[in-house]
């Protein structure tokens, strides 16, 4: 399967040109690749404005471009002031979308419930969310990352159905790993890529959890990105601080190519 790329560029750059540029400086890397796909999530309002700058006359780059989004709401359409749903996503051809997100569950206090809610909505209306789940720190010295996820994977999970699962990706995010430079080691993201599987095979079956495409994110740069792709049995990348250095992600791509 090709390796996925997710580019998490947050709640930056502060301005459309900015964002455009950085689109740009990217052009060259992606049409260099032939086994990778990668999907930019921008913020909201440069969604649209980035689907036309790569559309314009130029089929061959557009088409290896996908992007998706940072977050959406639960429901589909309604009185939800401020908020973006699902389904406007996928009417301007955002393909993806990032669900329950650490740093949402810190700032916006989303928990598992609303994240299951967004989940549904999301493969109801036909937009492919990526699960985020993953331990903090604390949790892992207590030795309890395995539970933690496994439980953050039974609520978030709930009541999706086996035909739906499939159209669905998990990010293993640890925390403490998210923005510090303290990456997870390849081998340790093997393991939890496992066990992720084990607990999809007890709700839906080997055959799905086989299926599963699941990625790494948390602190991967230009050095390690490569490595987890290679060893640790996963489908791909969520990038954050990466993404947003054009160089940086380009031979991140490159090394992938
Ligand atoms: C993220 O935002 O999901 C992420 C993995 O960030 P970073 O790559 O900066 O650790």
């Amino acid at each position: 399967m090709r390796p996925l790329i997710v580019a998490n560029w947050k709640m930056n750059p502060q301005t459309s040109i900015e964002a455009k540029r950085l689109l740009n400086s990217l052009k060259k890397a992606v049409k260099g690749l032939k086994k990778t796909d990668v999907i930019i999530c921008p913020p909201f309002i440069y969604i649209p404005i980035l689907i036309a700058a790569v559309s314009v006359n130029r089929a061959s780059v557009s088409s290896k471009f996908v992007f998706g989004a940072q977050d959406c709401f639960l429901e589909k359409e309604g009185a939800f002031t401020g908020e973006i749903s699902p389904l406007m996503l996928k009417n301007l051809k955002c393909n993806y979308v990032i669900i329950g997100h650490s740093e949402r569950k810190k700032y916006l206090k989303e928990d598992d419930k609303m994240i299951n809610k967004k989940l549904k909505k999301c493969l109801e209306v036909g937009i492919s969310p990526i699960l985020c789940i993953g331990e903090d720190k604390k949790q892992k010295d207590k030795g309890n990352a395995q539970k933690v996820i496994g439980s953050q994977i039974k609520n978030g999970l709930r009541g999706i159905k086996k035909e739906d699962i499939n159209n669905l990706l998990i990010a293993y995010e640890p925390i403490w790993a998210i923005g510090t430079g303290k990456s997870c080691l390849p081998e340790e993201v093997k393991v939890m890529s496992l066990i992720i599987k084990r607990y999809l095979t007890r709700l839906y079956g080997s055959d799905a959890s086989k299926k599963a495409r699941i990625l790494y994110g948390g602190s991967v740069v230009s050095e390690n990105a490569s490595k987890y792709i290679k060893d640790s049995d996963i489908s791909g990348l969520l990038i954050g601080s990466a993404s947003l250095d054009a160089k940086e992600f380009a031979k991140i791509l490159k090394n992938l190519a």
